[in-house]
């Protein structure tokens, strides 16, 4: 007979309060009685948090809706607004401009991918753009938003948002939340870690003010100092940086205008990239890049110079690695965060990645034994998820024509992994494109970067070159009027958030 009782973890200790740490125990906290299992969450306010992470992906409504969490409430809390999707300034190639939005590009017709309609069209209309039949695309260019329409057969259905919001604020808003739900902070710096001498689990920690926490399960979410994960447990670190060579940010706010853009910018520039990304309160503004390749006081006059508001305090400088753990649970240590690994923010992926380890843990909730065969599931799981998003990004590098600098001279010649060689050879071949296994990036995604940064199909679906051009056109302007008649419709996203969010 299956096993029917409480689950024997008793005691979960998560180590570490970034975005990570709280994530992790507002989720537990939301799942697990306080009563049969306890949580404690250990943090260091003298250490403190990475403070960056503005930006997200639509994933991170469904993370606050398992929490029950009401979106304007969390809004109001984090100084949040929407976001569309990212526009893309200068990958291509220099002067070149296109946004990846959130959601789908047009209707799919017959079964057939709707970008080999319109790759159609293009034949005939060669200004044409696919962003012109996203409607997240066509509303963040027109500096508009409205809630999508739960009927699949209105155009405003075909919208999908995420929030750029205050990451600080978002883990307070989750500490208030689990602290609710029996989650016992405790304050203090880690000093030793114990461990069972025959398993090599970790049994206990100990913190500065004396204090020991004991625990069945550990959650290292420590971020880059991989205290558990690392420090203790030795597990190695995959590097990625000969793919994802910038290693070093300089993040500073400034002043937010009167718009308040629906989208992040991310500005490609000489040894790296430039995000700007519109809060309630302020306008956050990083710099990444190669740090052999730019000194730190290029990296920041360029970032200032490039501000389009009053500057806030100076800029903060932040270090890097990308790649990430071989195995993120080992023994009874589970990293999450940047402790398990990172990928740069390009995609503002970070934070998405954070909900897999958690989401696929509570999948995989494990006995008190903690089989191998439940760790290397999740390993292996998490792993695939990691590497499905880093060659999304690299794509990102790599199709570029830009030979200005010895960065975009690197990136556009490195060796790329052969599952992303692969796919650029198949959309190159005759636009196709596949979704594997649950990755994060749909098909549309990948179109909008491929197709943004100049990956163009050699010809088209031969199914389509069967259907009448006329046709497709007559289909595919009345897309784009209805896209364009929804959208004049729609409010500015400031009048939208004062009437949402900020009232
Ligand atoms: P941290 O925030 O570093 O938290 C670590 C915690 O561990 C802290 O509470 C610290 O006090 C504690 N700690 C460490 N050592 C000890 C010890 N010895 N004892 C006790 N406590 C300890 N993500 C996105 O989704 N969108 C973005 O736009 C985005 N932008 C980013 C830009 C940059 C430049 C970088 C570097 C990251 C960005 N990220 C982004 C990633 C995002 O910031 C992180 O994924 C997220 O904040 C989670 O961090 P964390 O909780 O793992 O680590």
């Amino acid at each position: 007979m299956p096993e029917t009782r409480p689950p024997a973890i008793r005691q979960i200790v998560i180590v570490g309060g970034g975005s990570a740490g709280w994530m992790t125990a507002a989720a537990l906290s939301s799942l697990l009685p306080a009563d049969q299992v306890g949580i404690s969450l250990v943090e260091s306010e003298q250490i403190g948090t990475i403070g960056v992470g503005e930006a997200t992906i639509p994933d991170i409504i469904n993370f606050n809706a398992l929490l029950g969490i009401p979106e304007t409430d969390f809004l109001k809390a984090t100084n949040g607004t929407f976001k569309l999707g990212i526009r893309f300034l200068n990958w291509g190639g220099l002067g070149e401009d296109y946004i990846h939005p959130f959601g789908q590009h047009g209707v799919d017709m017959n079964g057939i991918d709707f970008h080999q309609f319109w790759l159609r069209y293009k034949a005939d209309h060669p200004g044409s753009t696919i962003e012109e039949f996203s409607l997240s695309a066509v509303a963040a260019k027109s500096g508009k938003f409205t809630m999508p329409d739960a009927n699949p057969r209105s155009v405003l259905s075909q919208l999908r948002y995420a929030y750029h919001f205050d990451a600080t604020a978002y883990a307070a808003y989750l500490r208030n939340y689990a602290e609710q739900r029996g989650v016992q902070r405790i304050e203090g710096r880690v000093t030793e870690v114990h461990q069972d001498a025959q398993t090599g689990n970790i049994t206990a920690i100990d913190l500065d003010n004396g204090q020991s926490v004991a625990g069945d399960l550990f959650f290292d979410c420590t971020g880059f100092h991989g205290l558990l994960i690392e420090k203790t447990l030795g597990v190695p670190f995959r590097d990625w940086s000969h793919w994802l060579p910038c290693d070093t940010a300089q993040a500073v706010a400034c002043e937010r205008g009167d718009a308040i853009l629906p989208y992040t910018v991310s500005t490609a520039k000489t040894a790296g990239w430039q995000w700007r990304i519109p809060t309630q309160h302020r306008t956050g503004n990083g710099h990444i890049y190669a740090s052999h390749l730019l000194s730190d006081d290029e990296a920041i006059d360029s970032l200032l110079k490039d501000l389009d508001g009053d500057v806030i305090g100076s800029p903060r400088k932040i270090r890097f690695r990308t790649g990430h753990r071989a195995k993120f649970w080992e023994k009874n240590c589970v990293a999450v965060g940047l402790s398990g690994g990172f990928l740069e923010p390009l995609e503002s992926t970070s934070l998405f990645l954070i909900q897999e380890g958690i989401s696929k843990f509570i999948a995989l909730f494990p006995a008190a034994d903690m089989p191998s065969v439940v760790r290397d599931e999740y390993n292996r799981q998490l792993v695939k998820k990691f590497e499905q998003v880093r060659d999304f990004i690299i794509l990102h590098y790599k199709a570029t024509t830009r030979d200005d600098s010895p960065f975009w001279n690197y990136t556009r010649t490195m060796d790329i992994p052969d599952s992303l060689t692969d796919r650029i050879e198949l959309f190159r071949e005759a636009g196709r494109v596949f979704r594997y296994e649950d990755e994060l990036f749909s098909k549309p995604s990948w179109v909008a970067v491929m197709m943004g940064q100049n990956i163009v199909p050699k010809s088209i679906d031969p199914i389509v070159r069967t259907v009448d051009p006329a046709g497709i056109t007559r289909s595919l302007q009345s897309m784009k009027s209805a896209m364009t008649s929804a959208v004049s419709n729609m409010q500015t996203h400031r009048a939208f958030l004062e009437t949402y969010a900020w009232s």
